[in-house]
């Protein structure tokens, strides 16, 4: 609990600890209600070929519409989920909804999902994910894995092998959040990773700060000089997107494409045939 507390969740708990404890534990059981009613949903971000303007994936974001609460965000119940013992059924849930929505999808619409640093411990995670593929028929070539650095630090010798095998299901791997945390170099030459996710941080600031833009650059050039394809996080505005267009940054995501969406709302942005562009491309 304390570990939770520390990452700055549950600023709604304003009350003495007794009573934060207990409204935790509270908000914790209503959590694993949710997970098993799926109840807790993914949302679709769109990632878009900075080449083309195409729609060429989604990114899952899981969000809980809580009764009471309103929508309450991943940083909140994320670490909940983690600290409850929840992380590995609620992936499963947010898989299965995902890859289910996903499938009805044109076949060039690759879906990626979070993983938890924890999970990285499991050694049954390549199985559960093998699993849910084979529960859905949905392809594995489809599907991306997303993981941060943080899930490398501790045990690397068992991170790296997870990877492997879920690699080898045909699974792609992305290094998420690049640059922030602990960015090792060492991390990109060991890891089967397919593409390297560009943190917000940087991309955000290109257009005020020329030392984020000198980053975004090296970053991109370091991704495509290991065979790795780019993706820029948090790209909200025009200016920002031509600035990556120039450094040949491949995809971007963020919310001058869309902002994550329920899956009715990407069904509807793939189905209508002859619309124009920026309509099949921006969601929100
Ligand atoms: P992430 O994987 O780096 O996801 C990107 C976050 O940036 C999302 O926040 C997204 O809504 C937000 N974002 C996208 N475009 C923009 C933009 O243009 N500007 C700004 N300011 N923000 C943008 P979200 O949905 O709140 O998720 C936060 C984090 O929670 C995620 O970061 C991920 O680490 C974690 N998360 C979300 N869903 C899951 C999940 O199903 N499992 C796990 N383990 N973690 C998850
Ligand atoms: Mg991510
Ligand atoms: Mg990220
Ligand atoms: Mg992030």
């Amino acid at each position: 609990r304390a570990k939770a507390e520390g990452r700055g969740c549950f600023r709604f708990f304003e009350q003495g600890t007794d009573a934060r404890v207990r409204a935790m534990a509270q908000l914790e059981s209503e959590l694993r209600q949710a997970v098993s009613d799926e109840a807790v949903v993914p949302h679709f971000q769109p990632l878009i070929d900075l080449g083309t303007g195409h729609l060429v994936g989604v990114e899952m974001l899981a969000r809980w519409p809580h009764p009471t609460r309103g929508m309450v965000s991943p940083a909140e119940f994320i670490p909940l989920a983690e600290d409850g013992g929840l992380i590995g059924p609620m992936t499963v849930s947010l898989l299965r909804q995902g890859c289910r929505a996903a499938g009805s999808w044109p076949a060039h619409v690759t879906l990626a999902s979070n993983l938890s640093p924890m999970q990285l411990r499991d050694a049954n995670l390549p199985a559960t994910i093998a699993n849910v593929l084979a529960e859905t028929g949905f392809p594995a070539a489809r599907l991306e894995l997303e993981v941060t650095e943080s899930a490398l630090v501790g045990d690397l010798v068992l991170a790296r092998r997870l990877l492997e095998e879920i690699r080898a299901l045909g699974v792609r791997l992305a290094l998420d959040d690049f640059g922030t945390g602990y960015s090792s170099l060492r991390h990109l030459q060991l890891l089967p990773f397919d593409r390297l996710k560009i943190d917000q941080s940087f991309v955000g600031a290109m257009v005020a700060d020329k030392e984020s833009a000198k980053i975004v650059s090296a970053v991109v050039g370091l991704g495509h000089s290991l065979g790795l394809s780019t993706v820029a996080e948090g790209v909200e505005t025009e200016e920002v997107a031509a600035l990556l267009r120039g450094l040949g940054c491949d995809v971007g995501q963020g919310w001058l494409f869309g902002r994550p969406v329920p899956a009715h709302r990407i069904d509807a942005l793939v189905a209508v045939p002859g619309e124009k562009e920026t309509n099949r491309t921006r969601v929100a």
